[in-house]
Parts: C-alpha cells; sequence; structure tokens
C-alpha cells in the first residue's frame, strides 16, 4: 500500500463528501467536530449517522427513555448545524445495547450508499480494555459496512447502488497515523459540544478543559480501495 493513496489531511480536494457513523449524540463533538468544520469550511458535504440516541445516560429519576432520546436528538442537529453538516440520521438503538448483527451492517449499508462518502469517519473498534462497548461495535460494524459490503453490487442490492468509500478515519484507538491540527476551529468545536446542554455541567468548566486539551485530533486511517 503507497501512503501517496491515502488522503492528505481535510484539505484534500479528493474529499467531496463525508460520512460520520458514530454511537451517541456528542461522540462527533468529542472525537472529530474540529475535522468535521475543515471539511465543511471548504464545503465537503457532510452526513451524521447516529446508531443510538442516547437514551440511557440520566440519573433524573423522572425522566424516560423516550424523553432523553428527543432533548438528546435535537441537541445533536443544533451541533450538526454549527457544523455544516447538511444530514443527521438516527438509526435509534437503545444507548449500551448495541452489538454486531446483520440489521446494523445493513443500516450502515444504506446509509453509506445513499450519501456516498468518499471519507468514512468512526470509532477505531481496536482498543480492548474500559472502552464502551458501543463504540467498538459502530466502529467494527461501520468497516465492515464501507469494505466489502457497501462495494459489492451483489450484497444487499436492496438497499442502493453499490459505493466505493476511499479511506475511513478512525477515532480514539490506540495508534494513530494522522493528526489534524484543529486549533483555529477549536472555539467552534467546543460551541458545538456545548449544544449538548443535557451532557453539560458547567459550561464554563468544559470551555476551560477543552482549551487545555489543545487542538489536536487523532486518526488511524484505513484504505478501502
Ligand atoms: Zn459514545
Amino acid at each position: 500500500m503507497s501512503r501517496a493513496r491515502l488522503f492528505s489531511g481535510p484539505e484534500d480536494r479528493r474529499i467531496k463528501r463525508a460520512l460520520c457513523i458514530v454511537a451517541h449524540p456528542d461522540d462527533i463533538e468529542f472525537y472529530c467536530a474540529g475535522t468535521v468544520l475543515k471539511l465543511s469550511g471548504r464545503g465537503v458535504e457532510i452526513a451524521f449517522l447516529l446508531a443510538t440516541s442516547g437514551d440511557k445516560g440520566s440519573k433524573d429519576p423522572e425522566q424516560t427513555p423516550e424523553q432523553l432520546a428527543a432533548i438528546r436528538e435535537a441537541e445533536q442537529e443544533a451541533a450538526a448545524r454549527l457544523l455544516g453538516a447538511g444530514a443527521v440520521g438516527f438509526l435509534r438503538h437503545h444507548d449500551a445495547e448495541l452489538v454486531e448483527s446483520l440489521e446494523l451492517r445493513g443500516e450502515f449499508v444504506a446509509a453509506i450508499r445513499r450519501t456516498r462518502p468518499d471519507l468514512l469517519l468512526t470509532f477505531d473498534p481496536t482498543p480492548g480494555y474500559r472502552y464502551h462497548p458501543d463504540h467498538r461495535v459502530v466502529g467494527r460494524v461501520a468497516l465492515d459496512a464501507a469494505w466489502p459490503v457497501a462495494r459489492d453490487r451483489l450484497s444487499l442490492p436492496d438497499l442502493g447502488a453499490p459505493h466505493e468509500t476511499a479511506e475511513a478515519w478512525c477515532f480514539g484507538g490506540p495508534a494513530p497515523t494522522l493528526e489534524v491540527d484543529v486549533a483555529e476551529v477549536l472555539d467552534r468545536k467546543i460551541e458545538a459540544r456545548l449544544q449538548h446542554r443535557s451532557q453539560t455541567g458547567s459550561p464554563a468548566a468544559l470551555r476551560h478543559r477543552w482549551r487545555a486539551i489543545g487542538g489536536m485530533e487523532r486518526f488511524h486511517q484505513v484504505d478501502l480501495r
């Protein structure tokens, strides 16, 4: 594999469309929102797909999973607007209940064939211990959906025309191969994260913490061609 084939970063002109497949509301803002801002800032079409709507993460004894999901979807849509994403899809599986299944793979294949990305942004599925199971499942299934299933015309032919995604950038893993400097968009990334009000204690503390962490996002690049 020649590294010259791989995209050089979000400025790479070969990237026209990108699809982010994640598990929960706020995953994108945490892991890759700066990169998304750099892509959308130069006109790349961006779509988000969330496997769950984060319907279990509440300590409020009065709140139902349905109420929580509706709040978190609205928050994710507000964040998506700030990040320049054109489409946000919710598969509405239950939080912390994702498993590798043909159903989930088919849903990801349908999204890939509909949005036809050059670049897939998703979780690195390789970390072993204390890794959110939904993150591991989404990373594995998204990569399997992109290659080979979405590409092959005889696989799941009812789910749209085959599509070859050139590359995946996987975040959250132990062996990044691409660093994206997002310092110039860090404040906008933080504002997008702050749209997730139901998942934010003190906005001031979060701003302070995220500025201290700094403006670097890291990915493991996977050639899917
Ligand atoms: Zn998550």
